[in-house]
């Protein structure tokens, strides 16, 4: 039998994707129409110059590729490394691993650099690895770990790279419009991210923006990089400025809709309210997490607002909580990751999930599930906690 879908709306406070405008869904019903169209290549042009201001910068190189946030992290390893070059990875959580398969598979060396999960990535430590390797290519990390809630010092590393004559590589998947990416100011080289965390639209678009100095390399390449869809010398044809556009591949055109009202959105706003909205937000679960009882896994100082760490208390079975506020609050929280599996939860305040209701909803959920799990919970003070945060 064939059935239409029709799943339920969600209130999506996990690690992404994150509750999406009812303006984004609309826009993405519009009409299809060719990836040659006059008028969408009008669209294109427009939705370059919001990515420009998503990422703070005036890279000529600044598109949406076609695919999650991991196309765009591939992208920059296939165009901007070669067999043989070395690359410092560091890792401090599970994305940073993923980097480093990155590397290993074009045939590139990785020199680790690691941090416990839960830490940022410690700037002196990449200046050391960089004095013991001058011949180093890239710096790659990341800046938002969403397998832990860590925000590193993007302005410091992406600086000790310049310095060493090395390009950057930045994970900004989890940061983009929740949290300052000043690409421009931090000079960073090579930066990706993803439509589906505080950007708000649906999953499957990955923004990039590229240096001139990483377009320089992109050009100067000894051999052409092994992926012919990620190449992004063939991928300019289609998105470089001009009228003669060809075909590389179909632009996934009612996606690109959505991430054209999703930015539209963000412009509205303005991009600095939108980072106090995420900082007063998490300020808000701050306050009902503590009234709780409950501890965050990260130091206070080094917490992204948009994806919060919380450790499990001993006596609660973690999994049941979640299913508990899936089926009767209808609202989603992550499971931790990798080694963290069992021992946090990820709670993403991210972009349109990033409001005062949602944060109300899951404390006031969280009491409700906790106190089924046998704790002993004084019902409404973490509520209240959050609401006199939010000064209401
Ligand atoms: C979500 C995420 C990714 C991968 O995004 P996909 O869209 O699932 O490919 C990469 N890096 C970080 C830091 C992320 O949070």
């Amino acid at each position: 039998m064939n059935t239409s879908v029709y799943p339920q709306s969600r209130h999506l406070m996990g690690p992404g994707p994150s509750d999406v405008h009812p303006r984004v869904l609309a826009a993405m019903a519009n009409p299809t129409v060719s990836h040659l169209d006059p008028e969408f290549i009008l669209m294109m042009d427009n939705l370059k110059d919001m990515l420009r201001y998503a990422f703070q910068t005036e890279n000529e190189l600044t598109i949406p590729l076609s695919g999650p946030a991991s196309v765009g992290m591939e992208s920059c390893f296939v165009n901007l490394i070669e067999p043989d070059d070395k690359v410092i990875v560091c890792q401090n959580g599970a994305f940073g691993g993923r980097m480093r398969e990155n590397v290993e598979r074009i045939g590139a060396k990785a020199v680790m650099v690691t941090d416990d999960w839960g830490c940022p990535v410690d700037p002196q430590k990449v200046s050391d690895a960089l004095s013991c390797n001058p011949d180093t290519k890239a710096v790659a990390f990341v800046h938002a770990e969403t397998s832990t809630g860590v925000q590193s010092d993007a302005a410091t590393i992406c600086a000790i790279a310049r310095q060493n004559n090395a390009l950057s590589i930045v994970d900004c998947v989890t940061s983009l419009a929740g949290s300052p990416v000043l690409t421009d100011k931090w000079e960073a080289d090579a930066i990706y991210s993803g439509s589906q965390k505080c950007l708000s639209c649906t999953p499957g678009i990955s923004p990039l923006t590229l240096s001139p100095r990483a377009v320089d390399v992109l050009r100067n390449r000894k051999k052409k990089g092994q992926s012919w869809f990620m190449d992004l010398n063939l991928l300019m044809d289609y998105w470089g400025e001009g009228s003669s556009r060809s075909y590389h591949h179909t632009a996934p055109i009612n996606s690109l809709y959505g991430l054209h009202e999703s930015l539209t959105l963000l412009q509205e706003e303005g991009i600095e309210n939108a980072w106090q909205r995420h900082s007063s937000m998490h300020l808000a679960l701050r306050h009902g997490i503590e009234a709780l009882d409950l501890s965050f896994l990260v130091a206070e100082n080094d917490r992204l607002p948009q994806l919060n760490t919380i450790c499990i208390p001993d006596s609660v079975n973690e999994a049941d909580v979640r299913s508990y506020l899936l089926s009767k609050y209808n609202l989603e929280v992550g499971a931790g990751l990798g080694i963290l599996d069992g021992k946090v939860w990820r709670i993403g305040v991210m972009g349109q999930s990033a409001k005062k209701e949602n944060i109300i909803l899951f404390l006031s959920g969280l009491e409700d599930a906790l106190e089924k799990q046998g704790l002993r919970i004084k019902k409404g003070e973490s509520v209240y906690a959050a609401q006199r945060a939010l000064g209401s």
